[in-house]
């Protein structure tokens, strides 16, 4: 999601006569765009802002504007804090900027109001001259993000998403389409549709499709229908309302790549039930079940906190436990972290850093382990990749499984072109792959 946003933020100031810089150095205008999901995230945006006094100094016509969930949370503190800031740019105003920057000759604004009825403004890039420049520079983008909603009205008792991105707002089908119908016109193959949590698409604020209440699987089918799309891919999931007719959609879509991120956090109930996450660990093995008897051949990732407040030791064995059982492909897992203003942050029982880095290691340990087995099991088979960059003498290839595929540069590719490999080595992170002639 913010990565999107900061490409919605780039694009939006390119409509506006600025150009990109990579050299900070050299920059009039320096936007950090911030996330605020773990301390950690949070405390590189404040040494960040710490060094770029000095810019500052060397250029005192040099505006720093802080955006996203950090810019959300910390609002006039953070001009407080850091007064060389001059703008504190809330996570619903990122569409105002260009106006805001025209606006702001005044010191410190702070623009973070969050609004219960938001709508997602309509940005649709200018892809035309996007496409050619990229293209000529051989940095294409085959797969573009398109946010279908925002905000989320879960509440999890450890994340600060509800409070930095407000109420969740579902948009139109309509300007969703249109928006992957102009991607697709000029070039781009693959598409990941985002929201916080995608499942619940449609439920607050209803939408409908030709006058009926359109569910999130049913925006699936819309978007699989436009002409040309070759690759479909959503985030993110929470499993509390996965449907049986989204569950289908692996079956019955073709663009649908065969690739799901489906986070579960903790396998112990007593955690879940204290995570507010609203599902057992049995309904979490049902629902597995179920999607890989639609795709057996699915590859599935997932989240994990590792020392939530309170976790025990029989608590994290049946995490662990949940490894052997699902045997995902991959997981991204985290320290639990304390966030401001979530509930968990006030529980008792906090775990010490010290026995948090040794579950998330013991964990990691066996989830890579895992991936490697999986990812053998690929050796020998064919795949249709798609280029996405040359690093040294071998090309950067995404498989319809999101694998990444490395493949010697044995002919001339381009980034976007599709090829076919076979796989002859996996390791836990990628695979390797031999060009078909
Ligand atoms: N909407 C997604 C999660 C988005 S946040 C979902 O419901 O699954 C991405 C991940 O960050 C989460 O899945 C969680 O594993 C992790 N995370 C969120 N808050 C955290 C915290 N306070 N400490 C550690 N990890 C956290
Ligand atoms: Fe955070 Fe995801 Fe839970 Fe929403 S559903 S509160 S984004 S973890």
């Amino acid at each position: 999601m913010n990565e999107r946003d900061s490409e919605i933020i780039s694009q939006s100031l390119a409509q506006h006569d600025y150009i990109e810089t990579l050299e900070m150095d050299s920059a009039d205008l320096i936007i950090l765009n911030t996330c605020s999901i773990r301390a950690k995230a949070e405390q590189k945006v404040m040494s960040l802002l710490g060094h770029l006094r000095k810019n500052k100094k060397n250029n005192p016509n040099l505006k720093i504007c802080v955006a996203g969930c950090v810019a959300q949370q910390e609002g006039v503190d953070l001009i407080n804090k850091m007064p060389h800031v001059n703008l504190v740019l809330g996570t619903q105003h990122i569409y105002h900027l260009p106006q805001l920057l025209q606006d702001g000759d005044k010191d410190s604004q702070v623009v973070t109001s969050l609004s219960q009825d938001y709508a997602i403004p309509r940005f649709i890039p200018d892809i035309g001259n996007f496409t050619s420049s990229e293209e000529e520079a051989g940095t294409f983008q085959f797969s573009r993000f398109v946010t279908i909603m925002q905000g989320c009205n879960n509440y999890c008792t450890y994340c600060v998403v509800p409070y930095t991105r407000g109420r969740e707002v579902s948009r139109k089908v309509s300007g969703i389409v249109d928006e992957v119908k102009v991607l697709v016109d000029s070039g781009v193959q693959e598409i990941i549709l985002l929201g916080q949590n995608v499942n619940s698409y449609g439920l607050t604020n209803s939408v409908t499709n030709n006058g009926s209440p359109c569910s999130f699987a049913q925006l699936l089918h819309e978007v699989a229908n436009v002409d040309g799309l070759k690759r479909l891919r959503f985030t993110t999931s929470n499993p509390k309302d996965l449907s049986d007719e989204l569950m289908r959609c692996f079956r019955d879509l073709e663009p649908l790549c065969p690739q799901f991120h489906l986070p579960v956090q903790a396998g112990s109930n007593a955690v879940l039930k204290r995570m507010n996450r609203k599902y057992t660990i049995e309904k979490y093995f049902d629902l597995v079940n179920t999607l890989r008897g639609y795709c057996p051949e699915i590859v599935l990732t997932t989240d994990v906190i590792v020392g939530f407040p309170g976790e025990t030791e029989e608590d994290f064995s049946k995490t662990m436990e949940l490894l052997e059982r699902v045997r995902f492909d991959g997981s991204f897992s985290f320290k639990y972290s304390d966030r401001p203003g979530t509930a968990s942050a006030k529980l008792d029982g906090k775990i010490s850093e010290e026995e948090k880095s040794q579950r998330l290691q013991l964990f990691q340990q066996r989830q890579n382990e895992i991936s490697l087995e999986n990812n053998k099991k690929h050796i020998g088979k064919e795949f249709e990749v798609i280029v996405e960059s040359l690093k040294d003498d071998k090309y950067q290839c995404r498989a319809v499984t999101n694998h990444i595929v490395h493949v010697k540069n044995e002919i001339p590719c381009f980034p976007g072109q599709a090829i076919g490999v076979t796989i002859i080595h996996a390791g836990q992170h990628s695979l390797q792959g031999e060009m078909i002639t």
